[in-house]
């Protein structure tokens, strides 16, 4: 349904569209969707594809998950806050929010399977610790479209769907996340799998950057501030590259929203580098002792430990041309935020939105915002309880296990032979 092109943004120079994640001169560099539509016309589709126009891809699906925004009522009064938006990404159906793996991840997988399906004939391949995982998993499930999942054998019991993912291929790797995301890169260098990328995957973004969109449309301006816990932060740079969009579309206001992110303590690497602004992280001073570090987190979704941070489009331009703040919050206020929001407003959060709750509130105690100004809290994941009164959870079953260090060459086989099966 869009008209696009793909641009470096470093060099600017248009990018052929073959499912691309890198600027074929070599530029460390993330590309950009360049849509021909400069004002965002809303469609008459389900979801996420109400944002088509604004996505990369030319087809949509028959699936209803998408963003949702309401005005707070209960929370905007505790905290004084009589223009706080809430960006809702999780199962909440009295609220019309139906992302059934409950987190913003969904937003991502979506226009991701499409793009995929209309720009390589190979198959995706996602390494994640969860959240990621289980929002292709559905989607495979729900479209029939093979995925290969590699993923930390402990990160096994978080995988369901609400519909058995037939098509989906689930490696487990006995090791850690890292272990799991090189993994990944050996499946990748077979002929016939193509990595999903992350950060570098335009799809993802503008997928995520759909939140911004429903924001302004429904409160009918880009808010002041957008409140958003990171881990990898592609979510901010999808934010920002939204509101660049609706500034040029005109309706939605002049000014860009300030990101306002977070990290959970003991493991803060942005936020140690921000404050210092500096663009290049150093791991001795940004995470020291990150192994223990990330052991102690309460929302491990937020522990990426090569997030797309200095790299030209990411975070650090992202922040410093929006004039962001980063928090650093512990467990005990996570926790405690969490319980706050799900008592005055009525639905349980992934560990990540109490994160950003926490945040909220220490802006709010600082006087770091202008509490009269409008506010978009970013609600990357909840209705992890809401959702099991629905819905039936199918889990799902690693296909094989490998141990850390594995090589392609000793799965060829079995992948070639799950591949031939899905055909
Ligand atoms: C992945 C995830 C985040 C962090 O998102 P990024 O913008 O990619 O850092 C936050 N919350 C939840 C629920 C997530 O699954
Ligand atoms: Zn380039």
């Amino acid at each position: 349904m869009s008209d696009y092109t793909l641009r470096c943004v470093l060099c600017g120079e248009e990018v052929p569209e073959q499912y691309t994640l890198a600027c074929p001169r070599g530029h460390p560099s993330l590309l950009r969707a360049d849509y021909a539509e400069k004002q965002l016309h809303l469609k008459n589709a389900p979801g996420i594809f109400r944002f088509s126009s604004w996505l990369p891809i030319h087809g949509t699906l028959p699936i209803d998950a998408g963003p949702v925004c309401y005005k707070s009522k209960a929370l905007a009064r505790e905290l004084n806050l009589p223009n706080l938006h809430i960006g809702f990404n999780g199962y909440w159906p009295e609220r019309g929010g139906k992302i059934t793996t409950c987190s913003f991840k969904e937003l991502e997988a979506l226009p991701t399977m499409v793009r995929a399906k209309e720009n390589t004939t190979k198959t995706l391949v996602i390494a994640s610790a969860g959240n990621t995982a289980r929002a292709f998993l559905q989607v495979s499930a729900l479209t029939g479209v093979p995925v290969v999942v590699v993923v930390p054998e402990k990160a096994i019991p978080r995988l369901w769907t609400t519909v058995p993912a037939d098509k989906a291929c689930v490696i487990a790797v006995r090791g850690d996340y890292t272990d799991a995301i090189r993994f990944s890169r050996e499946v990748c260098s077979l002929p016939g799998f193509i990595e999903e990328g992350g950060a570098r995957n335009v799809a993802r973004r503008d997928g995520m950057g759909t939140v911004m969109l429903d924001a302004a449309v429904t409160i009918g301006r880009m808010p002041d501030y957008y409140f958003q816990a990171i881990g990898s932060g592609t979510g901010g740079i999808a934010a920002w590259e939204a509101a660049v969009r609706l500034r040029a579309d005109g309706r939605f206001g002049t000014a860009l929203p300030s990101l306002h992110l977070s990290q959970n303590l003991p493991f803060v690497p942005m936020v140690s580098a921000w404050n210092d602004r500096r663009r290049n992280l150093i791991a001795e001073t940004d995470m020291p002792d990150s192994q223990t570090a990330i052991s102690r987190v309460y929302s491990d979704v937020l522990t990426n430990r090569e997030p797309p941070y200095a790299i030209p489009g990411g975070v650090f331009d992202a922040m410093s041309a929006t004039d962001g703040r980063m928090y650093a919050v512990s467990n005990d206020e996570a926790c405690s935020a969490g319980t706050l929001f799900t008592g005055l407003e009525g639905i349980d959060l992934d560990p990540a939105a109490a994160v950003c709750t926490a945040s909220l509130i220490q802006a709010c105690e600082s006087g770091n915002i202008d509490t009269n100004r409008t506010v978009l809290l970013n609600i990357t994941g909840g209705g992890y309880e809401r959702v099991r009164e629905d819905h039936t959870l199918v889990p799902v079953q690693p296909a094989f296990c490998v141990s850390a260090g594995a090589t392609a060459g000793q799965v060829n086989k079995e992948l070639v032979e799950i591949v031939k099966i899905h055909e």
